[in-house]
């Protein structure tokens, strides 16, 4: 007999979460019932098994999903999150949050996303390199430059969309770098591409700061999550000047009133893969500072003005909301906040940037990439960062307008936008 499987309530649920969230907007979005029941279904499922020779000489066969939401706005478009906690359910949902999130910003594409149940922390390279190419056979006929497009997600990398890369190539006979994006600069992928994330999410802090009227060097952050996208928007916002007291990886993390030195604790992370905790102190901005060592829970409730979670979704519940100090919220993580939570943080007059907006810096960068891909043009990093941005602050602006005009919160009011953006594409094109 296997492990029981931990029970996932239903308030964990994202599936579930993300139709709570579809709910509320149709409150004010409108759409009629025949064209909404469409807006609440992915268009299609894959669950796919792969075997892998492991180093061992065994053979694991994983299980991996893609799910396609919607096309109706342009190709499916997507990242593949490798993690031990990948299921069905969450794959559908961070699917859905795609579609709401490239037509809250405006792009030329539907929504999807990818995920295999592993922990690719326990794997070798040449396992994850197999697993990779294994899931690419797997979707491949499924997938393409105008069908489909996959990206990085949690704990997927540049390396392994370029196996991902090689392995459509070679099937469909010819070098097809534009069905991937994220793949590394020097090999098809853009400038920028990487930061876009993090970056994306300190220009929609700057919108936030300009908007409630804020000075960033008053303004402390606290941020969970030190991968890709936490480790960028740290950079970013230390570099305009924001004060850093709280951060975490998944191994616990840091409080330091004082603010830290972002930019000296990345390079240890990265190069010497340090945690948060062992690589905190050379942060220390004057000898006689003090850090305190937190929790991910405890680092949420920490006395900051504004609170970043750019981990895993469901961390902000109906258990801590009413806990939380941060007058502002930024979703840099997919899905970390629940319905119930949010009510609560409503309520509590928390001003909150919703993922499927503060998080978008990372599908436009994946954008540019692919026009660059279909136009063999390489851009230089400003040039595509600027573009982020621009994208970003007329979104910001959009969603702005649209919840101050319905008294809703961003969230709803991003959803409206996008949900009618997505509703005229099905009309007009005649589903
Ligand atoms: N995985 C990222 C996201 O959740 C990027 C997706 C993409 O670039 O297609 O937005």
């Amino acid at each position: 007999m296997g492990k029981p499987k931990r029970k996932v309530s239903k308030a964990e649920n994202p599936f579930e979460n993300s139709l709570k969230q579809l709910e509320a907007a149709q409150k004010i979005a409108k759409i009629e019932p025949s064209v909404y029941e469409i807006l609440r279904t992915p268009q299609r499922i894959l669950d796919v098994k792969i075997p892998v020779k492991l180093d061992s000489g065994k053979t694991k066969v994983f299980t991996g999903y893609r799910v396609q939401y919607s096309d109706a706005r342009g190709p499916c478009k997507g990242g593949i999150r490798y993690h031990p906690s990948v299921s069905l359910d969450e794959v559908k949902a961070l699917s859905s949050w795609m579609t709401w999130k490239c037509a809250t910003v405006d792009l030329p594409y539907g929504g999807a996303k990818g995920g295999v149940i592993c922990n690719p922390k326990a794997m070798s390279k040449t396992e994850l390199e197999r697993l990779s190419r294994g899931y690419m056979r797997a979707i491949a006929r499924f997938i393409g430059p105008d069908i489909d497009i996959p990206a990085p997600d949690v704990y997927t990398t540049g390396e392994i969309m370029l196996w991902m890369v090689d392995e459509y190539s070679k099937i469909v006979g010819h070098y097809e770098p534009a069905v991937i994006t994220g793949k590394p600069p020097d090999k098809g992928g853009s400038e920028g591409r990487e930061e876009a994330t993090g970056y994306g999410g300190a220009f929609i802090v700057r919108e936030v700061v300009n908007h409630l009227n804020l000075n960033p060097k008053e303004t402390t952050v606290a941020i969970q999550g030190f991968g890709n996208v936490g480790s960028n928007v740290a950079e970013a916002l230390f570099n305009m000047g924001f004060k850093i007291v709280g951060l975490s990886d998944s191994t616990g993390g840091v409080y330091a009133k004082d603010g830290l030195d972002t930019t000296k604790i990345i390079p240890c992370k990265e190069e010497v893969g340090g945690t948060v905790l062992s690589c905190a102190h050379l942060g220390m901005m004057a000898r006689a500072m003090h850090l305190d060592k937190v929790s991910n829970e405890q680092l949420l409730e920490l006395p900051v003005d504004i609170l970043i979670p750019a981990a895993l979704e469901n961390v902000i519940t109906g258990k801590n909301a009413q806990k939380i100090k941060a007058k502002v919220i930024v979703e840099l993580a997919n899905g970390p906040t629940t319905p119930e939570a949010d009510k609560i943080l409503h309520k509590k007059g928390v001003f909150l940037v919703p993922d499927i907006l503060a998080n978008s810096g990372g599908v436009i960068g994946s954008y540019f990439e692919w026009i660059q891909n279909k136009k063999n043009e390489h851009w230089k990093k400003d040039d595509v960062l600027n573009r982020v941005d621009e994208i970003l602050a007329k979104s910001f602006d959009a969603v702005l307008k649209t919840s101050q005009e319905h008294k809703v919160d961003m969230r709803t009011a991003a959803l409206v936008l996008a949900m009618r953006r997505v509703a005229d594409a099905i009309k007009k094109r005649g589903y």
